[in-house]
Formats: structure tokens, sequence, C-alpha cells
């Protein structure tokens, strides 16, 4: 089988070094085993991702000589295909409607003086959940926005957990727990998908078997595995790298201007010279 990796970043910054060593990665993995590197555009947060950081995350990795195989794969692109994954889960009964604002939920909690936290923040308390067909209908025919959440309970009981595993490379199987992580949103208003939703149908669509991305995800992972078995998507492989740092030690992240490629290419760095700093191999 030919090894497919992807680099997928959201284009609400410039590119960076934490984002160069994550590619550079991804495209080594690939191309170390005679197969394809991928790059996709996760844009579907339109509120924050703008089109000058798209064409400049593009025009960095090719400064970079970071290419990839294949056209590019624009998620806003594709917003149909993840309203389809919504529809077949809502056919299945597996997501609902909720209404709550982010001051409603808070709200709730407080009220009920228990928080359990999931890996996300503080776990959906569920007061959607059990809303009757004909409520639901009255606040959708007064046009009140609304978010969909996955039913977890519903959803853990409609596949085996013992099937939920997937292989991190370098560390073996990892059996996935993603209960703690409550009634996630998959959709909503303003963004008709989320990213759980749009990264694990995509990398599938996208025939990706080698998923390299960074620690951050590491968590995540649960969800995007059980998204693949209620949707009888395949499982890649995983690899999650560590997070680099500058050399003070702070950890690189999106806001640090100093470390963008655009910045050191101001100051005359060579795309060389730029590589070499995230090269720990
Ligand atoms: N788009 C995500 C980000 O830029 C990465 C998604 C992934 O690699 O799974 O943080």
């Amino acid at each position: 089988m030919v090894t497919i990796t992807r680099f997928a970043p959201s284009p609400t910054g410039f590119l960076h070094l934490g984002h160069v060593y994550s590619a550079r990665l991804a495209r080594k993995a690939a191309r170390e085993e005679g197969g394809h590197f991928l790059l996709r555009i996760e844009d579907i947060d339109t509120t924050r991702c703008r089109p000058e950081f798209e064409e400049g995350i593009i025009e960095d990795l090719r400064w970079l000589g970071l290419e990839w195989d294949y056209p590019i794969r624009r998620q806003s692109d594709h917003f149909d295909d993840y309203a389809a994954l919504l529809e077949k889960l809502g056919d299945r009964d597996l997501i609902y409607p909720c209404f709550c604002t982010r001051k409603e939920i808070a709200a709730e909690i407080t009220r009920s003086n228990s928080a359990p936290q999931g890996p996300e923040g503080p776990i959906y308390p569920g007061i959607c959940r059990h809303l009757s067909d004909l409520q639901r209908q009255e606040r959708f025919t007064r046009g009140d926005a609304y978010a969909l959440r996955l039913d977890m309970v519903k959803a853990m009981a409609s596949v085996p957990l013992s099937s939920l595993r997937f292989e991190e490379v370098g560390k073996g199987i990892i059996q996935c727990d993603p209960a703690p992580f409550g009634d996630i949103v998959l959709a909503r208003k303003e963004t008709p998908t989320s990213y759980h939703l749009a990264v694990t149908f995509d990398d599938a669509l996208q025939g990706v078997n080698l998923v390299v991305r960074g620690q951050d995800l590491f968590a995540a992972t649960h969800i995007h595995r059980l998204l693949q078995a209620l949707l009888e998507l395949p499982t890649p492989r995983y690899m999650h790298h560590g997070l680099i740092s500058d050399p003070q030690g702070k950890r690189l992240s999106k806001r640090d201007k100093a470390a963008t490629v655009r910045s050191l290419r101001e100051e005359g760095y060579s795309p060389e010279e730029v590589l070499k700093m995230v090269d720990y191999s």
C-alpha cells in the first residue's frame, strides 16, 4: 500500500516554524516510502480564515521546496460533502439540534454545581438533548440559531468500544475513549461543519493512511476514530509529533510573529537555513 500523508493548515495566520516542522515530517514520511504528500487547506471557519493567509502559506511552502502532489483540497469548497455526512448521522438519530447560547450553557453549569471537564473544556450539560420533536419544531420555526451535537451515549452504544482503536507509530495500538468529550458540536450556523467531522472525512476521501500532526491533536483522535466507525470510514495510522520550542524553550504558537517564515524571509534567511531550524532528525 502506498503511503499518503498530508499537511492540513488552517489559514488563520502565516506559516510558522511549527507548521514547517509538521509539513516537513509528513512529506519526509511519504517520500521515504515512495508515497504521496498532500496539501489541504482547512478553512471551514470563514470568520477567522483569510485568503491572504492561504496564499501566503502556499507561497512559503513553495519557497521552502515543500511541494505537494495533486491539487490542493480547500474545505470551504466542500460544505455540501459535510452536510451529507450530517444528514447520514441525523437519519440514524445520532445528532440533535442544540439551541443553547454559550451563556446559557455556562449558567446551567453554574446552577447544577457540577462542571465535569472534557478534553476540550466543560462537558455540555445536555440541556437540548431531550427536547421533544414539537419543541424543536417550534424553535426552528422561530428561526432560533442552533448547533448540531453528537449524542455521545447513543453514538457509543452503536459501535463496539473494543473496535475503537488506532495505531500510533512507535507506540503501538491505542484504545480510544471518546465519552469524556460529551456531546460535541459537529456543526454551527456560522461554521456548517466542525474540524472533527471535516478532517475525518477528508483524510478518508483523500486516501490518507498516515496522519502526521502535532501532539496537541492526540486527544481529538479519539473523536475521529469514533466518527470513522459511525461513518464506516477507514482508519489511518497516526504519528503525533512533539511541538517545537524556540531556543528559549518557549513553545511556538501561531501568534509568534518572529517565528513566521514570512518574517524570517524578510530578515534574509534562505530556505535551507529555515529548514535547518526545524531539522531534529
Ligand atoms: N487544521 C488543523 C490546524 O491547523 C490541523 C488539522 C490536522 O492536522 O488534523 O491546527
